[in-house]
């Protein structure tokens, strides 16, 4: 820096602890134009000071040693440069700060955290009232009382009015800050409440929805049922003979009409179930029941088609298993994860059901050696009207059997889990509560 410019330019000498807030202070003030030196502490300061007047000083409050008050105090008292415009950096956290900032003798004081230009138009100002206070500034000690404290302030009436101009510029600013903040919370509570009465409005209309489908469903379910119902039993009179002979023909056709009423009355006795489910409407019986018979019953459904399809069925006894539990709703089960893998077995094949106990659970594992499924489809498939590919194995179902078991399972605080093998074969697990643990 050369000589000529230190000529033009103000010079300002910076007392900050803090090296960052130094460092950012240094680049504001030199990028306005200003001559900056820095101190790092207040002794730092009277020596440079010493040395070479300057014609600002802007001072942190606090610093160990000398702090920011001290150090207006002490220059005051200097011989040379004593009336140095002095502004004060300050948190403001205590308000009595600007008083003892007058008391002190500052000329002004900047709150930190500053805004860059208000810091600037404060050292403006500062600058033209200390150029005043010469002349219109007659000083004598006022003795005066703020929050319970007294203090004996000996600056002028320009530095006074301008110290307490700034303060009040502050409270505005402060004061317009808070209402800003006031109105943004309202405005968040506004749309909060919206919100929410939106939320409110959809849950309502989903479960109002919800509601319309599961009437809708079971009302279906019923119309159905009993019309399939009267077309089984007249098959069954016709293929009696009953209303008159009939041909060999015709008892194969009267065969295939009853295995399609049949499995309509599956399908429509599996919605009515989910419809049930879903609305929560499925009473539970719980009590406590011999795994072993509830399992063992399967066999009657099973073996039958499994040898009318050449494939081997095995159930390995779980004769002393005890839980708790509905069981026809276990059977429910069982007979759809059997119907699985009868359906999704080819001939020669074979379906094992075993028990086992784990923890607090008793475990029927299904197990087939048929086409298996592929991983991706392995959490899909337990989702309603799920059907891994529609011309794999019979095309029986609407993909709810999964839905309904495991739904089932649940509700009896237990579930169904499933590992498989494409090409290998698939093991669906049903967990149940054992009744010593629930008992
Ligand atoms: P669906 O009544 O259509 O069989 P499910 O919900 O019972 O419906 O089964 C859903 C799908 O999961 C089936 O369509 C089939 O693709 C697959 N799946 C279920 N069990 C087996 C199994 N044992 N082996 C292979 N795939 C199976």
């Amino acid at each position: 820096m050369t000589v000529g410019t230190r000529i033009d330019r103000r010079r300002i000498l910076v007392v900050e602890d803090s090296r960052t807030q130094a460092e950012a202070l240094r680049s504001l003030l030199d990028e306005a134009g200003f001559d900056v030196e820095v101190a790092a502490s207040g002794e730092a300061a009277i020596d440079k000071l010493r040395l070479e007047a300057v014609d600002l000083v802007i001072s942190d409050v606090i610093m160990p040693g000398i702090n920011g008050f001290e150090l207006c105090t002490m220059l005051r008292q200097e011989e040379t440069g004593g009336d140095t415009p002095f502004i004060l950096l300050t948190s403001l956290r205590d308000p009595l700060d600007v008083v003892r900032g007058l008391e002190c003798g500052a000329d002004n004081y900047i709150s930190k955290p500053f805004d860059p230009a208000d810091l600037l138009a404060r050292i403006e100002r500062t600058f033209e009232t200390s150029g005043l206070r010469g002349a219109a500034g007659a000083k004598g000690v006022i003795g005066i009382t703020f929050l319970g404290r007294k203090f004996s302030i000996a600056s002028g009436r320009e530095q006074i009015l301008d110290v307490l101009l700034s303060s009040f510029e502050d409270i505005v600013k402060a004061n317009s800050a808070l209402l800003e903040a006031e109105q943004a919370r309202q405005t968040l509570f506004v749309q909060e409440r919206r919100a929410r009465v939106d939320a409110d409005e959809a849950r309502a209309k989903a479960e109002e929805a919800n509601r319309t489908k599961s009437e809708f469903l079971a009302m279906m379910g019923h119309d159905l049922r009993t019309p399939l119902n009267a077309i089984g039993g007249y098959v069954e009179l016709l293929t009696m003979g009953v209303r008159g002979p009939v041909t060999e023909a015709q008892v194969a056709d009267l065969d295939r009409i009853q295995r399609n009423q049949r499995h309509l009355l599956a399908l429509v006795t599996d919605i009515l179930s989910f419809a049930k489910l879903e609305s929560g409407e499925i009473p539970l019986e719980l009590e406590t029941a011999k795994l072993g018979t509830i399992a063992g019953s399967m066999e009657s459904f099973i073996a039958p088609q499994a040898a009318a399809r050449g494939i081997t069925y095995e159930y390995l006894s779980c004769a002393d298993i005890r839980v708790i539990t509905d069981a026809d709703r276990v059977q429910q089960i069982l007979i759809n994860l059997l119907g699985n893998a009868l359906k999704f077995t080819p001939e020669g094949g074979r379906i094992t059901m075993r028990c086992h106990l784990h923890g607090s659970h008793a475990l029927v594992d299904v197990t087939d050696t048929g086409i298996g499924i592929p991983e991706g489809s392995l959490v899909t498939i337990f989702d309603p009207f799920v059907q891994v590919d529609a011309n794999r194995g019979k095309r029986e179902g609407i993909g709810l059997g999964l839905a309904i078991s495991r739904k089932l399972a649940q509700a009896l605080g237990g579930d169904i889990q499933v590992q498989s093998e494409l090409g290998a074969g698939s093991t669906f697990t049903l967990s149940l509560p054992l009744a010593g643990e629930a008992e």
